[in-house]
């Protein structure tokens, strides 16, 4: 038998300002975030004269993502893989060691919602007068408030729709095509996606998303430990809480009195409504502004500051039994995480500064498998892609090995001296031909004979390679079957 309904419909937050420590490092942290993400598309970065010129860049026509010196193709997104989980491991080890930091500081559902109730107390005041003001009977002056809220919430949704698809174009021509009218419908569809989406998550639902969206606190439960640092109420500093008239009393009787007066300033402040007394919580986002506003009580009452702080169990634990506090940040668990990021960070490195400037891929034909030409000579063909990741033209020679009097011949190809097969591939361009394997040789019965293509990189046609110059080569393996 269920007892009240299942459904309670979300109470409204009104968070107070508040000034201290963590808020000057949240809005620290909310200009360099949002200002890397408005402004990155700008940032320009030669790569050559005809390559894209912008530093960060998703080239969904032509299939390349672009960060500074990096280019990746689509045959890479091994990259993308490796970069995810050290994403994952990151936030592993920030919540081994700090609890949710990512979620308070980072997270841009935080980092949108703090800018939107910014402009919401600049606009409409702060708490109390925004409480007020929605008790009251709606007059002209709040509907006008309300309305200059809302266009600029508008403003910042747009304009962070707008800055995401400058991500997939050259920023300075889509801005200026954008302004008159003459970008894809894409453009228009995606900025519009976003824009409503930032301003119904950052404005209306905030933190709902938190508590009822987002799977991480679900995880990092699972994942934190006593060593973590997590925003706690001192308890056994605290209580028992009284009011600050009643706690002088009972001190001067010479009776325990906590230092938490019970003033509420740390759940006014809290942008998710949370009573941190109440001890952990999903709801806790671990911003730290109840720990300022915490600080700027005791500062005024004369006792001692963090009385809410980033502590963690086992120091509570400690101080019970009159231990000192300590720290614990390098643990099994931080050394695993650590490791792995540093493992897979250079192994990718590694991979990028050493990866080949080419690559050969090749896909048999599957009907028919061979053909026995009339002169008794048995044929498999091939589609070859080669792929050419330099900003220049190149020639490459292409060859197979591994089949006794193997002939081959291009389609598309041109031949060149002593019966080569030459491709020529544009700068930043893959090209694919068809290969055609011939041979006269006497096969075994259902033969699948391992075969190797190379391309090797000739230097540009009328010039010859230079000396002590390696030529570049890749490799493809296939079969070559018979009946
Ligand atoms: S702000 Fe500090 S003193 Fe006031 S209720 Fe919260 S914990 Fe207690
Ligand atoms: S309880 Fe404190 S740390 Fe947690 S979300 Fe609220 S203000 Fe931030």
């Amino acid at each position: 038998m269920i007892d009240g309904p299942l459904y309670v419909a979300a109470l409204k937050i009104y968070p107070q300002s508040v000034q201290g420590t963590y808020r000057r490092i949240k809005w620290i942290l909310l200009c360099l975030t949002l200002g890397v993400y408005y402004f990155l598309p700008f940032v320009r970065w030669y790569r050559g004269p005809n390559e894209p010129s912008q530093a960060v860049l998703v080239d969904l026509a032509n299939r390349r993502f672009y960060f500074f010196f990096i280019e990746i193709w689509p045959q890479e997104v091994y990259y993308l893989t490796g970069l995810l989980i050290i994403a994952a491991m990151t936030l592993f080890l920030m919540n081994a060691l700090a609890g949710r930091v990512w979620c308070g500081y980072l997270c841009p559902q935080t980092v949108w919602t703090d800018l939107f109730y910014a402009v919401e107390r600049w606009v409409e005041g702060d708490r109390r007068t925004r409480m007020a003001q929605d008790a009251a009977p709606w007059t002209v002056a709040i509907v006008g408030r309300k309305a200059v809220k809302h266009f600029l919430w508008l403003m910042i949704a747009w304009w962070t729709g707008g800055a995401w698809v400058l991500y997939f174009s050259d920023a300075p021509t889509l801005v200026s095509d954008l302004l008159q009218f003459r970008a894809s419908a894409d453009a228009y569809i995606w900025i519009g996606i976003l824009t409503l989406t930032t301003y119904v998550l950052a404005g209306f639902m905030k933190e709902q998303v938190c508590l009822y969206m987002c799977p991480w606190p679900r995880i990092q439960a699972a994942l934190t430990d006593e060593n973590a640092l997590n925003v706690t109420y001192r308890y056994d500093r605290g209580e028992p809480r009284t009011s600050l008239k009643k706690a002088g009393v009972l001190r001067e009787h010479g009776e325990v009195a906590g230092d938490c007066i019970d003033c509420n300033q740390c759940v006014a402040v809290c942008p998710t409504g949370v009573d941190i007394r109440q001890g952990a919580s999903l709801g806790c986002i671990q911003c730290g502004l109840c720990i300022d506003a915490c600080d700027t009580v005791m500062t005024k009452i004369g006792r001692e500051t963090r009385l809410i702080a980033y502590d963690t169990d086992v120091n509570i634990q400690r101080r019970q039994e009159g231990k000192a506090n300590i720290f614990r940040p390098i643990r099994a668990r931080t050394i695993l995480y650590a490791v792995l990021i540093v493992v897979i960070g250079v192994v990718m490195l590694y991979s990028l500064l050493s990866r080949q400037t080419e690559s050969i891929s090749v896909i048999h034909d599957r009907n028919p498998i061979y053909v026995r030409l009339s002169t008794g000579e048995l044929r498999n063909a091939f589609t070859v892609r080669l792929a050419n990741k330099k900003p220049d033209m190149r020639r490459f020679q292409i060859s197979v090995s591994g089949l006794e009097g193997a002939r081959v011949d291009v389609i598309g190809g041109e031949d060149a001296a002593g019966g080569a097969k030459i491709i020529e591939v544009g700068p930043d361009r893959t090209r694919e031909v068809r290969l055609l394997v011939t041979t006269a040789a006497k096969l075994p019965d259902m033969a699948a004979l391992p075969i190797v293509f190379e391309i090797l990189s000739l230097p540009p046609a009328g010039e010859s390679l230079k000396q002590g110059v390696v030529p570049e080569v890749a490799l493809a393996k296939d079969f070559f079957r018979g009946p």
